[in-house]
């Protein structure tokens, strides 16, 4: 499969009072065409910035690409004009956020909102059928009677409702890539499911390819190729879904598994939270951004950052206690912090 979009070494900082806050050190991934993969870690590991980077949307007084790329059909995007850049946002690669309520305007119809979407992207396109475009998105998205709804405020329809007129509005330009940042965290879980379905319905028809960035594992399973893992602003894992369910290398996605919900014959098991809070990226440690937190850490883990390695083919982790060229550990200082 031909690669959509590759992020090279990047590294995004944000200037504050306090100094450089480091979000993201040196990230390199890549998206095939049609490919649906998630970015899976907790909040403040960089995944969202590393989303907003890509877009070039950071905050324009504080955030910084110190360094990297990110090749999206060729093209290099940090290298692009702000108004290049402008027609590739939305029609070429389009996002989803949490919250619809903030990204939806209050006192416009929701067909206003859709057909202005479809118009900005096609110009010359009649109002007439931009309302039957506006229609058929909505339709498409699984909204019932999108004839009468179109005229609607965005108060009258329910949260998982006003997701799916987000999914239609991102879609409607057909982008090659989709980025969904906590597209479900507001949503009860039933809505989740659906609109998840939705996702994956959506992928298999226009083969648009997916970023699913979430700090749920257990919302990434169903729908992605392959799993990012993120901590400290760095991947600390990468490999298919298969590969970090059932082979997972890295202590911390260890911690991220036993902290999904496991549902069994009506009995809730207890999550296993991970002790302890993410490393301060005003001051990224030297070593292994998790060795605060993890119950192998030995003193090499606080000394030296590992190395990412290939546990097998597209499977890689980045983490002393399994790395074949780690220098020799001495196993009885295990638990040196
Ligand atoms: Fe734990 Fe060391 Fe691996 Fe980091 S490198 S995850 S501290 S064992
Ligand atoms: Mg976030």
């Amino acid at each position: 499969m031909a690669k959509l979009l590759e992020v090279r070494n990047l590294h995004t900082s944000f200037s504050t009072y306090a100094g450089k806050v480091k979000a993201v050190r040196g990230i390199s991934f890549h998206v095939d065409e049609g490919e649906a993969i998630g970015i899976v870690g907790e909040s403040g590991s960089g995944k969202s910035v590393t989303n907003l980077s890509i877009l070039r949307l950071l905050p324009s007084e504080s955030g910084i690409i110190d360094e990297g790329e990110v090749i999206f059909n060729g093209v290099d995007l940090l290298k692009l004009s702000e108004q290049e850049m402008r027609s590739v946002r939305g029609k070429e690669i389009s996002m989803i956020f949490q919250d619809p309520m903030t990204s939806l305007n209050p006192v416009l119809t929701i067909g206003y909102q859709v057909m202005e979407i479809i118009k900005i992207h096609n110009p010359h396109m009649s109002n007439a059928e931009a309302k039957k475009r506006a229609v058929e998105m909505l339709r498409m998205v699984g909204i019932s009677n999108p004839e009468k709804r179109l005229s609607q405020y965005p108060h009258e329809f329910s949260g998982g409702m006003r997701q799916r007129v987000m999914i239609a509005m991102a879609l409607s330009c057909e982008p090659k890539l989709l980025i969904a940042d906590e597209p479900t965290t507001a949503l009860d879980v039933t809505i989740q499911a659906q609109i998840l379905d939705l996702m994956k319905d959506l992928r298999e028809r226009l083969n648009t390819a997916i970023i699913l960035i979430t700090h749920d594992l257990g919302v990434v399973a169903d729908l992605c190729d392959r799993i990012m893992v993120m901590y400290g602003g760095v991947i600390v894992e990468e490999g298919t879904t298969d590969d970090i369910f059932y082979r997972p290398r890295h202590p911390y996605t260890w911690g991220l598994l036993n902290s999904i919900p496991k549902i069994s014959i009506g009995i809730r098991e207890r999550l296993v939270p991970i002790d302890g809070s993410p490393p301060d990226l005003l001051k990224p440690p030297v070593g292994c951004p998790f060795a605060a937190r993890c119950e192998y850490a030995m003193r090499i883990c606080v000394e030296k950052m590992p190395e990412m390695y290939e546990v097998a083919e597209g499977h890689r982790s980045m983490c002393w206690l399994l790395h074949p060229d780690a220098p020799e550990v001495d196993f009885s200082e295990k638990g040196v912090r």
